[in-house]
């Protein structure tokens, strides 16, 4: 049926397209997206898996070769070389014993990818793009970005030597634009929204030639983000978890994380997903409020986790489906649980994560609370950044002690007071 390697699948329409041309969006879906929906016409990277199970004869393995070679047979890109040197993915997967006294009953799992370069999960995406625009010649990407995914391509591009080119609303924090900056990338401020941001670079992307990481618009960035899926499977001794927690904005993120379990469920090596728990702020729910509406009605959303604070889920259909077949659970967790779950785990745990990481985090102790958690069940946690990307988000929380007079008689009265 196909020669390609890969070939795109169209979310919606289910058309499929030859990957010799660079596409984004499906042409014949894109030509319905407006302006108050998420946008239609996602594709798929869907690989010839046929192929890749008949080119090894010993089945019992597959996983072993295919991790071996690095999951270049299930990556769009030729060369594990085209990547970048910076140690991208592998991130540590640490098994949590307890969290207050006793010990758990089942196994908790914290998948830490703040380990990445840019202290983000991002990174995985980044790569990927980069390393096919690299292959393809292209030395220049660009981005709609006011956070984690523009530092991260930022970061990507100094070392792989492209320009990066990220459009921020104007309104963005200096603080997010800062790393971006210091990896030496460009930034188009636009005066106007995230949205308006995404539109002008897609237009940009045209106009110049450039190639685009925007997410739900490159269909590489969910090829990057499903990595983390492998990396599951072969740091649980090759088992599939039986939930996973996500924290969930645009929902390309949990579309990755889907599809990694999906590659490895096609090719005969798993033979059933985990469940998957898309966690999300309540402030920020417009995921699991039309999840069950066949017409999609968007709430402003605010929240405290400012990556994962989206109005019009870009990746809204893949997500949903992703959600639906697979029997997906989901749960929005408020500020407040969002804040104090970020406390917990920094002080129980010893990882700092960013406010967006802390909501997944939020969604499992619910779970955990409330008694849904199975004894013997295996959970992981994805935690997405690193707290250090947004400490005014936890400041309102902390309190910085005044300063004791340089004596230890002092000192012993601060303790005294203290205890
Ligand atoms: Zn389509």
């Amino acid at each position: 049926m196909m020669n390609e390697k890969y070939i795109y699948k169209c979310t919606d329409c289910g058309n499929t397209y030859s990957t010799k041309e660079i596409i984004y969006l499906c042409p014949e879906c894109e030509k319905l997206n407006d302006t108050i929906s998420p946008p239609r016409g996602v594709l798929k990277t869907v690989y010839n898996y046929e192929k890749i199970v008949s080119n090894n004869n010993n089945k019992d393995k597959l996983f072993d070769k295919i991790a071996q070679k690095g999951f270049i047979y299930l990556l769009p890109i030729n060369s594990l070389n085209s990547l970048p040197y910076l140690k991208v993915g592998n991130t540590p997967l640490y098994k949590i014993q307890t969290l207050d006294n006793e010990q758990l009953d089942f196994d908790l799992f914290l998948k830490d990818d703040s380990q990445n370069p840019t202290f983000s999960f991002k990174d995985r995406a980044s790569a990927i793009v980069s390393a096919y625009a690299k292959e393809n010649k292209i030395d220049t990407i660009v981005a709609a970005s006011t956070g984690n995914a523009g530092s991260s391509l930022a970061g990507i591009c100094a070392a792989q030597k492209q320009k990066a080119i990220v459009f921020v609303p104007a309104k963005a924090p200096k603080a997010k634009l800062t790393q971006i900056l210091m990896y030496g990338a460009q930034i188009i401020p636009v005066d106007g929204t995230y949205d308006n941001a995404f539109d002008l670079s897609i237009e940009a992307t045209k106009k110049f030639g450039w190639y685009n990481r925007n997410t739900a618009f490159n269909p590489f960035t969910i090829e990057g983000k499903k990595t983390v899926s492998f990396e599951l499977f072969a740091q649980l001794n090759q088992s599939v978890p039986d939930r996973v927690f996500v924290p969930v904005g645009d929902g390309v993120i949990i579309s990755g994380v889907y599809k990694g379990f999906e590659d490895l469920l096609k090719l005969g090596i798993i033979n059933k997903m985990p469940v998957i728990i898309a966690v999300q702020a309540i402030g920020s729910s417009n995921i699991i409020n039309n999840i069950n509406r066949n017409d999609f009605v968007s709430s402003p959303s605010n929240t405290v986790a400012d990556s994962i604070s989206v109005d019009i889920p870009r990746n809204f259909n893949m997500a949903k489906k992703y959600i639906v077949q697979n029997n997906g659970e989901t749960i929005a967790v408020s500020d407040e649980e969002i804040i104090s779950a970020s406390k917990i785990l920094s002080s129980r745990t010893g990882i700092f994560a960013e406010p967006a990481a802390a909501t997944a985090f939020a969604g499992f102790l619910s779970y955990y609370w409330n008694g849904q958690l199975n004894k013997g069940s295996k959970n992981v946690v994805l935690l997405t950044g690193s707290g250090l990307k947004d400490l005014n988000a936890v400041q309102p929380i902390i309190d910085i002690p005044s300063p004791v007079k340089a004596n230890i008689k002092t000192v012993e009265e601060f303790l005294a007071v203290k205890k």
